[in-house]
This record gives C-alpha cells, sequence and structure tokens, in this order.
C-alpha cells in the first residue's frame, strides 16, 4: 500500500529501547494489577443474569445505532489479543528493567517498520475520528507502543511472546515488530497489508473500547464466566467484530486509492491465517471449536471481508448474528 508518512511522533510511542520496562513508567502497571485484580475477583462471583446483560448488550447496541446520524454505531471490546486473560501476561507484575538496553537510533534497522506502523495507527485513527464524528460521538486517538522483548502496559507485563495486543485499561496498542517475522514466517502471511491488518484490528479493539462495548462484555463476563467461551461466544464474537472494523478501514484506503494490487488477499490471508483453527492444528494438531476465542480461519476472513466490501460498521454487529459464518 502507499501511504504519506505519519507526521512525527504520528500515534506512535517507541518503547524498544527500554528493555521491558519504563524505570519511570513503573506506576502504572502497579496501578493496573489493582484495576485488575478487581475484575479477576469480579469474575469469580457466582454467575446469574447473564442473559439479562447480553439483553442488555444487544440493546446498547441498537441504541448506538439509532443515535448515529451517519450510521456509525458500534459498541466496543478488546484481543491475541486483548488483556486480560493474554496467555503469558501477568496483571500487576512488573518485568524486571534489564541493565542493558537495546540501542535504537542512529541507524535504526526496523526504521522502515517503524515508520508505516506508524501511518498505520495514525490513518486509522484519523478514519474512526472522521466516522465517530459524523455520528455525533467523540472519539479519543489510541497510540501503539512499539517495544522489544517484553513491556508493562495498563494490563500488566506482558512478553512478545503474547504477540500484538490492545489493553482497554491504557488504551494503547501494544507491538512488538519482531512479530511480522512471526507473521511471515510462521502464519506465512507476509507483506505490507497483513501487516496493516493486524494493526487495525487492534485499533477495531479501541473502537470497540470507546464505544463501551467492551466494558458491556466485560460486566456480562463477571456474571457469567461460560458467556465469553465456546465457539459462538462473547470473545469470538468480540474478535470477529474487531476483524470487521479492520475491514471497515481497509475499505476506506481502497476508496482513496492507496492499495496496490494483492493488498486486501494479503489481508484476508492474515486474518485466515490467525484463525483459531489453524493455529491449533498447527500447535496442538487437531481443531476444538469450544476453545476457540477468536474464531475460525473462515470466519475472520469472512468477517473482515464484510467490513471491506461494506465499509460500514452497522455491519460489523457481531452480536446479533445468529450464526457467525458467511
Ligand atoms: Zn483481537
Amino acid at each position: 500500500m502507499e501511504f504519506d508518512e505519519a507526521g512525527d511522533p504520528g500515534d506512535l510511542i517507541d518503547r524498544r529501547g527500554e528493555g521491558g520496562l519504563g524505570a519511570s513508567g513503573g506506576g502504572l502497571g502497579g496501578l493496573a494489577g489493582v484495576i485488575l485484580g478487581g475484575m479477576l475477583a469480579g469474575r469469580r462471583r457466582k454467575a446469574g443474569g447473564g442473559m439479562g446483560m447480553m439483553l442488555l448488550l444487544i440493546v446498547g447496541f441498537l441504541v448506538m445505532r439509532s443515535c448515529g446520524a451517519g450510521g456509525f454505531d458500534l459498541g466496543a471490546m478488546s484481543g491475541l489479543d486483548q488483556l486480560p486473560g493474554l496467555p503469558g501476561a501477568t496483571p500487576g507484575q512488573q518485568l524486571p528493567a534489564t541493565g542493558n538496553p537495546t540501542e535504537v537510533g542512529g541507524d535504526d534497522p526496523q526504521a522502515a517498520d517503524v515508520s508505516f506502523a506508524n501511518a498505520v495507527v495514525t490513518d486509522a485513527n484519523d478514519v474512526w475520528s472522521e466516522q465517530f464524528r459524523v455520528s455525533g460521538q467523540r472519539y479519543n486517538r489510541t497510540k501503539i507502543v512499539l517495544f522489544s522483548g517484553g513491556v508493562n502496559s495498563g494490563c500488566g507485563a506482558a512478553t512478545a511472546a503474547v504477540g500484538p495486543f490492545y489493553c482497554p485499561a491504557d488504551s494503547l496498542v501494544y507491538l512488538d515488530l519482531t512479530f511480522w517475522d512471526e507473521l511471515a514466517n510462521r502464519f506465512g502471511a507476509g507483506g505490507d497489508f497483513a501487516q496493516a491488518y493486524v494493526i487495525a484490528h487492534e485499533v477495531g479493539h479501541h473502537v470497540q473500547n470507546e464505544l463501551g462495548i467492551s466494558s458491556q462484555v466485560r460486566k456480562i463476563e463477571e456474571e457469567d464466566p461460560e458467556a465469553a467461551t465456546g465457539a459462538d461466544g462473547l470473545s469470538v464474537r468480540v474478535e470477529l467484530q474487531a476483524d470487521c472494523l479492520a475491514g471497515v478501514w481497509a475499505h476506506t484506503t481502497y476508496e482513496r486509492k492507496l492499495l496496490d494490487e494483492g493488498d486486501i488477499e494479503e489481508a484476508m490471508a492474515a486474518a485466515q491465517a490467525v484463525g483459531d483453527d489453524t493455529i491449533q492444528r498447527s500447535t496442538v494438531g487437531r481443531v476444538r471449536p469450544d476453545t476457540f476465542t477468536h474464531g475460525s480461519a473462515e470466519q475472520r476472513r469472512s468477517w473482515f471481508r464484510r467490513g471491506f466490501k461494506s465499509g460500514s460498521s452497522e455491519d460489523c454487529d457481531t452480536f446479533s448474528a445468529e450464526t457467525l459464518e458467511d
């Protein structure tokens, strides 16, 4: 894809040199630990009233829809890639500072990736700002935090092993650029628009957060933890909605003639490659839909495509969808 470079600094925070711990930013993780601790305690509460909450969520979604002058409306949520619940992330726990931060600057071997990530997140923020404005709602921009190895997020400490993620507590997207190698080599999804899809998916979680979908889902899950799980549970619905929202953003890049031949195929290949069934097949050798958290390859591809084709977030209501299949 062909992008103008985002203005410096754009919507990017470069923490690659911090070796996993901001010496000055340690407070955030501690605070998040308190918040997360509360949420986790909530999860252990007795389940009950789950259906009522589900109803509320759907109604809330429809209200937002009817308010949207231009038809924009979604709610929000957060994923691989949303904390809490991220495998590999330890809420409230700080990563040890490394005495030897990676030197960044000068000849930065990742300079092109940094610039591209900045351009995508800045552009996606611009697009969502406008869509929120048209529907009479306010949008607070997210930023992408680049880190190397590990990072203390508002959702606790996380290592690069968790992959890119969005933290609703601090409203930031986190990315270790080495994930692009994994995406290309392990998942077989290379190309710049595959990367753009991943970033746009995370920004999609931010959109869900801004719209209040994330907090509504969290509430339902606290009441009824089982509501989150399963092949058509809330977790999968949240993730597929973020894919659809990434597609809505991609639609605008198409309209602005930013796409190169093959870009959308790259994005759809990436969405397919990170499907739960694809990953389970390659890691544990069998597919268990009841343990899905993000949706199958076909579902992820098709919800991205749906958003891309329509360009309207109204078509991303995975919560009301009777079937998550195409
Ligand atoms: Zn996600």
